[in-house]
């Protein structure tokens, strides 16, 4: 570790993503692991993150007190649960420091609360912090556009490891924004995200929906674009979480030096 190197907070560290970040941030130059959190009664608590993501031991004991963290250290690195990305908003406001999302399945209220924190906290929120999905975010968004409703429909099709508490995933609906953007419509008036039984025809101009779980899958995207004869897929598959949490210290330190506001990581790839 060097004098510069940004202090990060990973909470969630004992989780999938959490692991990965530890891992991560360890191989990375600019960064240093400052401290883990994990929720409270978490039978990882007191053990040492970095022999838990199989490092062996760093020296950093997993604790259950974010705040005592986050005022010493520069950035949050969040893969956790809705409630505790609003608790942890709230803490990274009140310490001034960087707070980096990938949490997904946050309600509107949540939103609502994480962007009131971006007032005083440096929040990057994204549903996917790699950069071939926000490529293909802005890629959808195009085809979207020029591809027009009443000759094409648009479906976004995902699958996951079955472990995936939320659907459709956060970047499905990443997608399903980017999608709404290029047609100028709004999502939420839009989008079909179940069908069961005796469903009708398709909406003209609704953007659907369909989810798979099962295994071990990381994370499978498919934009499908359907018209008479002719079907365009724009897909992405992802291998590896090492892709997110890269994004994700991307985004802290690109973050460093910013003004408190809410960035997404379309500002932080420069796709804006
Ligand atoms: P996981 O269940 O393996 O890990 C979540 C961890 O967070 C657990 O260890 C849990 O104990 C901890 N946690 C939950 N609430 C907490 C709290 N209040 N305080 C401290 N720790 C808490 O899940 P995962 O597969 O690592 O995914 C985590 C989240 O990240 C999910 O919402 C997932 O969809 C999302 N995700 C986002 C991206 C992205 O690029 N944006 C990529 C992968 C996963």
């Amino acid at each position: 570790m060097s004098g510069t190197d940004m202090k990060l907070v990973v909470v969630g560290a004992a989780g999938r993503m959490g692991q990965t970040l530890i891992r991560t941030i360890h191989a990375m130059k600019g960064v240093t692991v400052f401290a883990a959190v994990e929720r409270p009664g978490s039978p990882f608590v007191g053990r040492d993150a970095g022999e838990l993501a199989g490092l062996g031991p760093t020296g950093v004991t997993i604790t259950d007190k974010p705040l005592e963290a986050f005022v010493e250290a520069e950035g949050v690195l969040d893969f956790t649960s809705p409630a505790g990305t609003v608790e942890f908003a709230g803490l990274a406001a009140q310490a001034r420091i960087v707070h980096v999302i990938g949490t997904t399945g946050c309600s509107a209220d949540d939103d609502a609360r994480i962007k009131a924190a971006a007032r005083h906290a440096r929040i990057v929120k994204s549903g996917n912090m790699s950069l071939g999905v926000n490529l293909l975010g802005v890629l959808t968004q195009q085809a979207a556009k020029a591809l027009g409703p009443d000759d094409w429909d648009i479906e976004v099709l995902e699958m996951h490891h079955k472990h995936k508490v939320d659907a459709p995933s956060g970047t499905a609906l990443l997608l399903g924004q980017a999608a709404a953007r290029g047609r100028g419509i709004d999502l939420a008036d839009h989008s079909v995200r179940v069908r069961d039984g005796h469903t009708g025809p398709r909406a003209a101009g609704s953007i659907g929906f369909a989810t798979l779980r099962g295994g071990s899958v990381i994370g499978e995207h498919s934009v499908i674009l359907a018209g008479e004869g002719e079907q365009v897929t724009l897909s992405h598959s992802a291998t590896d979480r090492g892709i997110f949490a890269r994004g994700a210290v991307t985004a802290a330190l690109w973050a460093r030096d910013k003004k408190p506001g809410f960035y997404t990581m379309l500002d932080v790839l420069g796709l804006n």
